[in-house]
């Protein structure tokens, strides 16, 4: 009696997939061995914990193993698990569609970069297609766990569809028959498949067997005294963890009994995988109890800021049992979570202290999350900010300071630590608010990205300085005395100038002030607000148009300035009033372009035209 086959059509995109793969010029193919032994624990570590908590299984007693028989002469490579299985349903959703998988940004990387997008097929969720690379015939032969639950065959040349029949006698379990092509015959030799397995799948925590004989040393390195573990094997398990064919930063490996038992590795990537386009990292903790996996990616081990850390965390004070959906309120998982964040910022500062040059290739790659961390958690804010890098008026363009060295260096006196906005070293430089603070040789931090006014407005002081935009309203940097007198001595010379301005300008200022913190310029605007930065309100503004009303500004006037000297007199004498007016609006218009603010540029390019012509009348 035969059974019926049932013919089924890929889904276009995998469609897509399986064509890169099968043509595809990556020459190490080895990665699809890694590929399916990863899929056959997934399958294990998933049977073991359902085993613990569901009564309707079969064949319940089946030893936990994977099994790879080679067949030189058939040129096979088959390997089989005893984990959960797939029913029907299962096969056509985990191998023929994209329910889960990243195949679009896939695509999109092979497009960029063929040999590396291939390496890391896995992390897409397309492991299983990696075998297409080597075979033209797949065969899947499963059985699900779950009670009356039946056999079945999947089959497919890896082209347009597959098929899928029913058939008696299949053990629980998955058995994956890949007929391999005539050039890939290696991988039907023993010593081959065992130094590749070795390589790369030593750290699967179920025991691998080659026609009999086991290949892997089942190690859960994390139990172990860290000094006797090598670098070479935290190399290697970091590469296991993650699927990538790189080496950590940093790793961190402790043991701890209070205020819970717990042994974790941590490890530190050396890429920011964000940067290069992919999506948001998945979090990498995977939680043990006693060596044995409760959860992978587990997110409520460690903040979301600190999703690039991968590693492991056994408990032994944690229940068996527990779902993904208890993690959230489970209490040990909240003190875990607590313990390790401080831990994983305090190992950082400490590395920082040791090796700062190494510590900055970190920040340089990863300072992101650490400014979200301190916009996010409130606990541990101080010592983030201890781990901020940024320039300053005091170091080179691509030389990073600290707040701690920041404060070596500033004055005695000085009570606050400024920061100033803007795209870039040269805007900075370029800018007045900068000049009072240069010509007092106090430093000022250089900030570029949208993010760090949020974070400075977060932090709002560090060792009890408090962060000043250079650009707020009441800065107060130290005069020297015979300054101080000449300033004050002109205020009622300039009242007729500051409320003709005043007037001039009420529909968008507060008032206009004169400055003592101007050396070079004729005015600048000021922010009065001391939560919000321009910038930030820029930003905002940016982000929700008008709905966003940026607050009243201050205009201060620098009384010292030629220009300001000139159009002073001229509002007393009352002359050419034209002229002044349009020479105050475009003194605003520059304070305006300098704080980096919205302005009529069609009005000011007219204005301007007509300020050049009367320059030029008397000629
Ligand atoms: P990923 O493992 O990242 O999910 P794969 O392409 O490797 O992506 O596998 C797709 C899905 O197929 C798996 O998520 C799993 O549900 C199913 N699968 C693959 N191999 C097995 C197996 N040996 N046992 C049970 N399910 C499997
Ligand atoms: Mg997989």
């Amino acid at each position: 009696m035969t059974n019926k086959v049932e013919s089924y059509q890929y889904q276009a995109e995998i469609k897509k997939v399986l064509d890169v793969v099968i043509h595809s010029i990556y020459t190490n193919k080895d990665i699809f061995i890694r590929e399916l032994i990863s899929n056959a624990a997934d399958a294990l570590e998933k049977f073991r914990h359902i085993s613990l908590t569901e009564k309707d299984i079969i064949e319940k007693d089946l030893s936990l193993n994977i099994k790879i028989e080679l067949n030189k002469k058939a040129k096979t490579f088959t390997i089989s698990d005893t984990g959960i299985g797939m029913t029907k349903d299962e096969l056509i959703e985990n191998l023929g569609t994209v329910a889960h998988s990243g195949s679009k940004e896939f695509l999109e990387k092979l497009a960029e970069n063929k040999e590396n997008a291939a390496k890391l097929i896995g992390q897409f969720g397309l492991g299983f297609y990696s075998a297409f690379m080597v075979s033209q015939k797949v065969r899947v032969i499963s059985r699900s766990y779950k009670k009356n639950s039946k056999g079945y065959i999947w089959t497919s040349d890896g082209m347009n569809n597959y098929t899928i029949s029913q058939e008696e006698g299949i053990k629980r379990g998955t058995r994956i028959v890949v007929d391999l092509k005539k050039e890939y015959e290696k991988y039907a030799e023993e010593d081959n498949v065992k130094n590749i397995i070795k390589e790369y799948s030593n750290f699967v925590s179920s025991p691998i067997f080659i026609d009999e004989k086991r290949i892997n040393t089942v190690q859960a390195i994390w139990v172990k005294n860290p000094n006797e573990v090598k670098d070479k094997e935290y190399n290697e398990f970091y590469k296991f963890l993650t699927n990538s064919p790189s080496e950590p930063f940093y790793h961190l490996h402790t043991s701890s009994d209070a205020p819970i038992q717990m042994k974790t590795i941590l490890f530190f990537p050396k890429e920011n995988m964000e940067i290069f386009g992919f999506n948001r990292m998945e979090p990498g903790i995977n939680l043990y109890c006693n060596k044995i996996l409760i959860e992978s990616k587990v997110k409520e081990i460690l903040p979301d800021y600190l999703r690039f850390v991968k590693g492991v965390v056994d408990s032994e004070d944690l229940p068996l049992n527990i779902s993904r959906e208890t993690l959230q309120d489970n209490l040990i998982i909240s003190k875990i979570k607590k313990f390790l964040t401080k831990r994983v910022i305090s190992f950082l500062n400490d590395n920082a202290q040791k090796d700062e040059k190494k510590y900055l290739d970190f920040w340089k790659a990863f300072a992101s999350f650490i400014k979200e961390g301190i916009n996010s958690d409130f606990e541990n804010r101080e010592k983030l900010a201890k781990l901020l890098r940024f320039e300053t008026s005091k170091t080179k363009e691509n030389e990073l300071t600290s707040f701690d060295e920041y404060l070596k260096r500033a004055k005695k006196d000085q009570k606050e630590i400024y920061f100033l906005s803007g795209k870039n070293r040269q805007e900075i430089e370029n800018s007045p608010y900068l000049e009072t603070f240069i010509a007092s040789d106090i430093e000022v931090i250089y900030l570029y990205e949208a993010i760090d006014d949020f974070t400075m407005s977060a932090l709002s002081n560090y060792d009890k300085k408090e962060l000043s935009s250079a650009d707020k309203s009441d800065i107060k940097v130290p005069k020297k005395e015979s300054e101080k007198k000449e300033s004050e001595k002109s205020i009622e010379n300039f009242e007729k100038l500051t409320k003709w301005m005043e007037k001039l300008f009420e529909k968008d200022l507060e008032k206009v002030v004169l400055s003592d913190r101007l050396v070079n310029s004729p005015a600048i605007i000021v922010n009065p607000d001391d939560k919000m930065t321009t910038n930030m309100q820029k930003i905002l503004k940016d982000a929700k148009g008008d709905v966003f009303p940026t607050g009243k500004k201050i205009l201060e006037i620098n009384p010292e300035h030629t220009l300001i000297k000139k159009i002073s007199k001229l509002v007393d004498s009352k002359k050419d009033e034209k002229l002044i007016i349009q020479i105050a609006e475009q003194i605003y218009d520059n304070a305006l372009f300098n704080a980096g603010m919205d302005l009529d540029k069609s009005k000011m390019v007219k204005r301007m035209n007509d300020i050049l012509e009367q320059a030029l009348k008397s000629k």
